[in-house]
């Protein structure tokens, strides 16, 4: 298998004035061709730090991806340092250098003469030019090591790695990997990996368990010849998962809560509503985030206030004196008049303390959802033990698809 390193350059990166998006995206992207990434490290615009970490890396692993410190200043030095570590030239090409006079003609700027700079590439490795930018990629094998630079800026770099060095590092790994992604939800991370705990020790295929803002997953991956006899090696591991926690599952390789609600109602033919308070229009923002949701959504009403409850909901002023919007009983009237009102299938309605202070004297993150069909409403309680308004809107907002894929599910 072969391995990687992949190296951030920029100083602006070492003070936390940006976020390093860019080994987050290379290193998706060496996962799914099956190249293993061994390091990630992040090294200012310093010459002798860099050709450290370079020499370092190059030791280690069998290709090295750099990013940023390509351009035309005096503190871009990633190609100068590369080309001294590995032993290569840099002579100018006048095909690069004639591509960014043209990027400069194009948007009708005069060219800096610094930008030629940019135009000095290894003799003997490779050119990967630059469609959105002017700094070209460039590759340096010797010595089974393989060094790769790209552009810093994300829109420049990203489509030259698609596009260019994606094929470049296939035509070198043998075999394909292919991943599978099961996704739980009412069941936490440790609780899940402890009962599949015996194919965690798998070798081939690996499975790996991770958690994502109130979801538990568990990653099975493969490698093999083929993808046909990767899914042959998968396929008795996702049975054991599914005997194992098949009751927490919502979905294999299904992007999120939201899809897999959009799909299990379009699959029985039905219409959703909401009745929002704590998340304010959080659910129905998500399910509006999935193509086609206009086929089974109806309405969502956000009703922050108990007045508007009342009013437009129907919930009984009583039932909001004796136990409050976060109760029970309130997410229920909720549910119930927003299917009434709507005319929907089924209706879904959350209420609780979001936080981070508390009110009704009830605690920060408890919330009801009430959810609503023509066989009648009832009304879960959730906790969601923090105390972090936006973590508890979002959860909540999972936690009420949830519910509804459960309903849909059992219609
Ligand atoms: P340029 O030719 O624009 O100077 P460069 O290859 O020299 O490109 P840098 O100067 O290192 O790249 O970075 C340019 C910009 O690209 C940064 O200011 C930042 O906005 C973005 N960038 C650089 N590295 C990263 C990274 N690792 N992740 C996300 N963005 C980055």
């Amino acid at each position: 298998m072969l391995t990687c390193e992949i190296v951030s350059v920029g100083t602006e990166l070492l003070l936390g004035d940006i976020l390093d998006t860019n080994a987050q995206y290379l290193s998706a992207q060496m996962a799914l061709l099956g190249i293993a990434v061994l390091h990630r490290s992040t090294v200012g615009d310093n010459a002798a730090r860099l050709e450290e970490t370079v020499r370092g890396a190059c030791a280690r692993s069998d290709v090295v991806l750099l990013t940023g410190g390509l351009g035309p200043t005096a503190d871009d030095l990633t190609k100068e340092v590369c080309a001294a570590v590995m032993g290569f030239e840099l002579v100018r090409d006048e095909e690069v250098a004639d591509a960014i006079r043209a990027f400069f003609q194009r948007r009708g700027t005069p060219m800096p003469q610094s930008n030629l700079k940019q135009a000095d590439v290894p003799r003997g490795g490779n050119v990967f030019p630059n469609a959105n930018g002017t700094a070209p990629g460039m590759a340096m094998e010797r010595g089974g090591k393989c060094v790769i630079l790209l552009p810093g800026p994300p829109h420049e770099m990203r489509p030259m790695f698609d596009l260019q060095v994606k094929p470049f590092l296939q035509a070198k790994t043998t075999g394909v990997i292919v991943s599978h992604t099961v996704r739980t939800m009412g069941i936490g991370e440790s609780a899940l990996a402890e009962r599949v705990a015996p194919l965690l020790a798998g070798g081939n295929p690996t499975v790996a368990p991770y958690a994502k803002q109130g979801e538990s997953l568990l990653r099975v991956t493969a490698r093999a010849e083929t993808a046909q006899q990767a899914e042959a090696l998968m396929a008795p591991v996702l049975r054991r998962i599914r005997d194992a926690v098949g009751e927490y599952i919502y979905g294999i390789d299904v992007e999120d809560i939201q899809h897999a609600v959009v799909q299990a109602l379009r699959e029985k033919k039905l219409r959703l509503a909401t009745a929002e308070s704590c998340t304010a229009g959080y659910i129905s923002k998500r399910i509006t985030e999935v193509p086609g949701a206009s086929d089974v959504f109806d309405c969502a009403l956000v009703t922050y206030s108990n007045e508007m409850k009342e009013k437009l909901l129907g919930v009984r002023h009583e039932t909001l004196a004796q136990y409050g919007a976060v109760s029970a009983e309130t997410a229920a009237e909720m549910a119930a008049g927003a299917l009434r009102v709507s005319g929907a299938d089924i209706a879904v309605a959350v209420t609780g303390v979001a936080g981070p202070g508390c009110s009704e004297q009830k605690p920060v993150g408890l919330v009801y959802i009430g959810v609503a069909d023509a066989r009648g409403t009832e009304a879960i309680r959730f906790d969601t033990g923090r105390r972090d308004r936006e973590f508890n809107r979002y959860v909540t907002a999972s936690k009420a698809l949830h519910t509804v894929w459960q309903r849909v599910r059992s219609i």
